[in-house]
C-alpha cells in the first residue's frame, strides 16, 4: 500500500435534516477548523441527503481531489443511514460482519436490557481495509479506511456529542501518525475604525489575490478581520512568511489594529487599562455595552438607561457623575439614538483629570445600530487609553 502525507481534506456531512434546515452542521466546522490548524487544507465541505448514490458521488468526487475524506452522520442502525453501504461502493467490497464487533455491541444492547435487532447488525460491519473507530458515547463505531493509493476515508457519526470524542481520541492520533499537512501558519488581525471595502484600497488587490502568502479580510461584528496565512515555500517556512507579510503590512494597518487572533474588545481594553477601573452608563443601547464588557473585572459599575433618559442631555456630566458612584478611576457614557437609517452615538470619556467627547455615526437602526453603538464605545475607550508617546 502507498503512503501518503495528508494535505488535503473534503469533509461531507450527511443527513437529510441538515438539508432542510432542521440541524446545522456544525460538524464540518469544527472539523474545518482543525484540520486547518493542523495544516491540512480543506478543499470544500457539503451536505448531503441520506441516498446512497449521492453519498457515493461526492465520495468519490472527494477522493479525486483530496488525500483525506472525512464522512460524518449516516452511522445509525436505520435504513436511511447509509454512509457505510457508500463507502462500501465506492471501494468496490461487500462489507461483512465483525465478529469482535458484533459481540461489543450485543454485550451493550444486554446491559441495557434491550433487545439487539437485525437493523444493528450494519453497525457491527467492517470492509477490507478499514479499521473500526470504538465509540464509547453511542452504539454507532466509525471507521478508517486506507485506499490502497494511499488516501484515506474517516467516517465519524453526526451526534457532536459522539463526533467530538471520536475525533480526538481515535482520529487525531492515527492522523498524526500518517503524517499531516504542509507547514502552515496563520495570524489574525483584528481592525477597528475601518470599514472592509477601504481596507481593500489600503491592503491593495493585488496582495488580496496572491495565493502565498494569502490575504484575506472578513468582516465581524465586532471588527474586520485580516487574516494572512501561508504555505512553507522556497526554504521558507510558513510562519517566516507570515510574520514577513504582517511586518509588510504594518505600516498600513498598523493604526488600526486592536487585537490579534480570537481577542475582542474586552482583551483589548483590559491591556491598556492596567489596574485601573471603569464605571459605565449606557443609554438607548438596550445594555449592549454591559453585554459586551460589563462582566469584565475592571468593569465595576454597569448602568442601563432607556433611550431619551435625562442623562443623555450632557454626556460629560454623567461620565463624571457614574466615575463618582462606581468609585473607579475611569467613567464612560455612552448614549445612542436611533435615527432614520442610522445610530447617532456620543461617548464621553473621564479620568477625572483627562475627558473627552466623541461623536459617531453607526451604520443601520435597531438592534444592529446599538450593537455597533457598543463597539465604537469600546473603539474610543480604547482609543483613548493609548499610552503616551
Ligand atoms: P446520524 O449519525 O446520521 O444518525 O446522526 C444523528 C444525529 O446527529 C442527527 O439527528 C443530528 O442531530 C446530529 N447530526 C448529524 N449530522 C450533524 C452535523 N453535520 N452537525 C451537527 N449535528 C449533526
Ligand atoms: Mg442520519
Amino acid at each position: 500500500m502507498t503512503h501518503r502525507r495528508l494535505e488535503t481534506a473534503e469533509l461531507l456531512a450527511v443527513g437529510a435534516e441538515l438539508l432542510v434546515g432542521e440541524t446545522r452542521d456544525t460538524n464540518s466546522g469544527d472539523l474545518a477548523r482543525e484540520l486547518t490548524a493542523l495544516g491540512v487544507e480543506v478543499l470544500r465541505l457539503s451536505a448531503l441527503p441520506d441516498r446512497l448514490d449521492a453519498v457515493a458521488d461526492a465520495l468519490r468526487g472527494a477522493l479525486a481531489h483530496a488525500d483525506l475524506a472525512l464522512t460524518t452522520g449516516g452511522l445509525g442502525p436505520t435504513p436511511d443511514d447509509l454512509t457505510r453501504e457508500a463507502i462500501a461502493a465506492v471501494c468496490g467490497v461487500e462489507p461483512y460482519v465483525d465478529p469482535t464487533l458484533e459481540a461489543w455491541l450485543r454485550g451493550m444492547f444486554e446491559r441495557r436490557g434491550l433487545p439487539y435487532s437485525t437493523a444493528n447488525q450494519k453497525q457491527a460491519w467492517l470492509i477490507p481495509g478499514a479499521t473500526s473507530l470504538p465509540n464509547p458515547n453511542g452504539t454507532a463505531p466509525g471507521w478508517w479506511v486506507d485506499l490502497p493509493d494511499g488516501r484515506v476515508i474517516v467516517a465519524l457519526p453526526g451526534p457532536p456529542r459522539e463526533m467530538g470524542p471520536m475525533w480526538r481520541d481515535e482520529v487525531l492520533p492515527r492522523l498524526r501518525a500518517a503524517g499531516l499537512g504542509a507547514d502552515r501558519a496563520a495570524e489574525t488581525l483584528r481592525l477597528s475604525g475601518i470599514g472592509e471595502s477601504m481596507l481593500v484600497d489600503v491592503i491593495g488587490e493585488e496582495t488580496l489575490r496572491q495565493p502565498n502568502p494569502e490575504v484575506a479580510t472578513y468582516a465581524r461584528v465586532d471588527a474586520v478581520d485580516v487574516r494572512v496565512s501561508a504555505t512553507g515555500a522556497a526554504g521558507r517556512t510558513a510562519r517566516e512568511m507570515v510574520d514577513a507579510e504582517v511586518e509588510r503590512l504594518w505600516p498600513a494597518l498598523g493604526r488600526y489594529v486592536f487585537a490579534r487572533g480570537d481577542e475582542g474588545w474586552p482583551t483589548a481594553i483590559a491591556r491598556r487599562l492596567g489596574d485601573r477601573t471603569v464605571a459605565l452608563l449606557e443609554v438607548g443601547t438596550g445594555a449592549q455595552l454591559a453585554g459586551m464588557i460589563g462582566a469584565e473585572p475592571w468593569a465595576r459599575l454597569e448602568e442601563v438607561r432607556p433611550a431619551g433618559a435625562p442623562d443623555a442631555l450632557d454626556p460629560q456630566v454623567a461620565a463624571r457623575a457614574v466615575r463618582e458612584r462606581g468609585g473607579c478611576d475611569i467613567g464612560v457614557c455612552l448614549v445612542a439614538e436611533e435615527r432614520v437609517d442610522d445610530t447617532a452615538v456620543r461617548i464621553a470619556i473621564t479620568d477625572g483629570v483627562r475627558a473627552t467627547i466623541e461623536d459617531h455615526v453607526a451604520f443601520l437602526g435597531g438592534e444592529q445600530g446599538r450593537r455597533r453603538a457598543a463597539n465604537i464605545a469600546c473603539m474610543v475607550l480604547w482609543r483613548w487609553l493609548e499610552p503616551a508617546g
